[in-house]
């Protein structure tokens, strides 16, 4: 970006670029979480599962690709290896390793909780000096609340299905 843009964040720059960095590496681990899990999910409605678990894989990738431009504009680079993402992330990879319908659930849901956490507290930081990123913040935390909404109204379907067939 511009140096102006640069200059208006300030003394803040690094300490966002770090909070920029560590959401990076968590959004592309969500979205190979969401990804796999599509692929390899059985049970109770699991074309509806897999559906979601695919809209849900596109938007993290999008969100890694808004939050690296925003990396870049700021004079920072993104991880150039994955390898590195292990170390970055704050909500870590939850291996689809259990292809029930309701395990993947409960873990793509803590992942977004967790998600949720992160840009909330990237607006707290970013309030005063960094409006574009708290902006940018804004946008992703919106994604990831609808995204907890519909991974917990499948639960409460499926919850719902099993019930009425015992
Ligand atoms: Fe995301
Ligand atoms: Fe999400
Ligand atoms: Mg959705």
């Amino acid at each position: 970006m511009g140096t102006r843009g640069r200059e208006i964040v300030g003394k803040s720059v690094k300490k966002v670029l770090k909070l920029l960095g560590k959401a990076y590496a968590d959004e592309w681990l969500a979205y190979y979480q969401y990804w796999l899990g599509a692929k390899l999910a059985k049970g109770p409605m699991k074309e509806a599962v897999m559906a979601e678990l695919l809209q849900h894989a596109a938007d993290e990738l999008r969100h890694a690709d808004l939050v690296s431009n925003r990396i870049i504009q700021l004079g920072g680079t993104p991880a150039t290896s994955p390898k590195d993402w292990y170390e970055l992330t704050n909500c870590g990879y939850d291996a689809p390793v259990d292809p029930n319908v309701m395990k993947l659930l409960e873990q793509n849901i803590k992942g977004e909780q967790c998600a949720i956490s992160v840009y909330n507290a990237m607006m707290k930081e970013t309030r005063d000096d960094d409006p574009v990123t708290y902006n940018l913040a804004l946008q992703i935390m919106t994604d990831e609340v609808e995204h907890e909404e519909d991974l917990q109204a499948l639960q409460e379907d499926i919850e719902l299905m099993v019930a009425r067939k015992k």
